[in-house]
């Protein structure tokens, strides 16, 4: 409010639409991202790329994934006005830049790293391929199965329920504070990508939303690396079903068409969204069906 009359008296509320052209006027109305309080000490950062989760006391700080360096900065900026001392943990959802390029942002400043053994071998070679192994973060510990660590007050545990967005998605459960962090195997109402090049499997990832309803329970609040327009990162157990029907009604749409013998580029060419599934939406239909043909060729 105080920042509301503070603008309103200087002149710099006089019209919205200006918003768009002037980024310095922008970067005056709208602050830095900001951490979004969920339960406990754990609250989400969601300035651009996949949403980050973190505990923040005095005592402890535990990140999940970085965005990209710049993005990183900022969040380590927000998180100093509270705590000083070294991360006690980092955690990779997945290998995806949007997840990890901000890694190298807290370089020499965490005690553990760690990520799903695959997600490890995915990100070293997406690395080398981009030649751009002296500017990554590597996780230093990896596991297979679960993991867990305390953390003050709070217990971190990662689970693995086998492929689904990618052949290393970690679920990473904060079970004092009940939110688990999905990584980016919901896209709560947008098309996913689907990472084949790394191991990615539509069958498998309905599997996995199913165990991880299973694992969970009604009072879990799920956060998820990206979400649709007016849709929100956090979710429920309901929107993880509804992720595992858009799966399903994807493969079962592409099944359809290719056994009436339509190729792969006539399903495209007429395709802007899944039927039984149109509530998920955006850039990027095609992903979902490139990776549907493939997997049921
Ligand atoms: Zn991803």
């Amino acid at each position: 409010m105080q920042r509301r009359r503070f603008l309103q008296s200087a002149g710099l509320l006089t019209g919205v639409s200006l918003l768009p052209q002037q980024a310095w006027l922008r970067g005056l109305l709208l602050p830095a991202s900001e951490l979004l309080a969920l339960r406990r000490n754990i609250s989400i950062y969601t300035e651009r790329g996949g949403t980050i989760a973190c505990l923040l006391t005095p005592q402890s700080m535990v990140v999940v994934d970085t965005q990209f360096p710049e993005q990183a900065s900022n969040l380590l900026g927000l998180l100093r006005a509270t705590n000083s001392q070294p991360l006690d943990l980092l955690v990779n959802t997945h290998h995806h830049g949007d997840h990890t390029a901000g890694n190298i942002a807290f370089k020499g400043m965490v005690n553990t790293h760690v990520a799903h053994v695959n997600s490890l071998a995915n990100q070293e070679r997406v690395a080398r391929e981009n030649d751009k192994l002296a500017e990554t973060l590597l996780p230093t510990t990896t596991f297979t199965d679960t993991w867990s660590q305390r953390v003050g007050d709070e217990t971190i545990m990662l689970h693995y329920l086998g492929a689904g967005h990618t052949n290393g998605d970690a679920l990473v459960h904060f079970q004092e504070a009940n939110i688990v962090h999905l990584g980016d195997l919901l896209f709560n109402r947008r098309f996913p990508y689907v990472d084949k090049s790394a191991g990615a499997n539509i069958g498998n990832w309905i599997e996995v939303l199913t165990a991880a309803r299973r694992l969970f329970d009604k009072d879990t609040l799920y956060v998820c690396g990206h979400a649709g327009e007016n849709y929100p990162v956090t979710a429920s157990a309901a929107d993880l079903k509804a992720m595992a029907h858009f799966l399903k009604m994807s493969l079962r749409y592409v099944k359809k068409a290719k056994r009436k013998g339509e190729t792969l580029e006539q399903i495209l060419a007429k395709t802007t969204e899944i039927p039984g599934a149109s509530e998920f939406k955006g850039q990027g239909v095609e992903r979902i069906l490139n990776a549907a043909w493939e997997e049921l060729s």
